[in-house]
């Protein structure tokens, strides 16, 4: 599917939605597509990316920086303290912050660097066991910790079960973060922008439907 018909789907859901017609910023999640793929997007004047590894960020988007100018980068998958460092010279926003010994580094590195990229917090709305994220019941508590941290936390992001309906997941996260005054919502991918878009969604991360399917052999 086009970029131009991701752009309109999505302009159609706002409305729907009684929100403001382009009031949701689009990730495209570029992970694992090969470089033509992205570098089509980026002709095309898309300037927001999302990557979930560190490394096969810093192997593309330093070049693509250079040829394209200005592009903004999230962080959109689990971050090791090792690699902290290299995250925050890397990416503008990081939608995966979700434990205290994280939180600890990335405000320690941001008063050394004397910057920070946005900090979305992930909530394990879901409960899963194998998935990263903080449990909704110790949610408050951790943003309040973040908040003391003076890490610049926009907002929660989450990825729901992919057996449930997504809708009860991000009506969750929008209910932890209006409780904590957080207007950021980082949810919503190719199966489920619309949905995540009826129930506030502001940054949506929709890799496949722009890209095609991942080859990961
Ligand atoms: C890969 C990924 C996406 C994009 O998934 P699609 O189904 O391809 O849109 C979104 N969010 C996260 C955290 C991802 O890892």
């Amino acid at each position: 599917m086009s970029l131009a018909e991701i752009t309109a789907r999505m302009h159609k859901a706002e409305q729907a939605a009684g929100r403001e017609v382009g009031s949701t910023r689009l990730i495209a999640v570029s992970k694992v597509q090969p470089n033509e793929r992205v570098a089509a997007v980026l002709q095309q004047g898309h300037r927001l990316f999302g990557e979930n590894k560190v490394q096969e960020a810093a192997g593309k988007w330093p070049d693509f920086r250079e040829e394209f100018g200005d592009i903004e980068v999230h962080l959109i998958g689990p971050l090791q303290t090792n690699k902290a460092r290299q995250a925050m010279q890397l990416f503008d926003a990081i939608h995966s912050v979700d434990r205290p010994k994280l939180a600890n580094t990335l405000a320690r590195l941001a008063q050394e660097m004397g910057q920070c990229p946005e900090v979305f917090i992930q909530i394990n709305t879901g409960e899963e066991t194998q998935k990263a994220g903080v449990l909704p019941k110790d949610a408050d508590a951790f943003i309040q910790e973040c908040r003391n941290l003076d890490l610049p936390v926009q907002g929660l992001m989450c990825i729901p079960p992919v057996e449930e309906e997504p809708s009860l997941h991000f009506a969750l996260l929008a209910k932890i973060a209006e409780r904590n005054g957080l207007t950021g919502l980082s949810m919503g991918m190719s199966s489920d922008f619309e949905r995540a878009i009826a129930l506030g969604a502001t940054h949506v991360r929709v890799g496949s439907a722009i890209f095609g399917a991942r080859d990961y052999g």
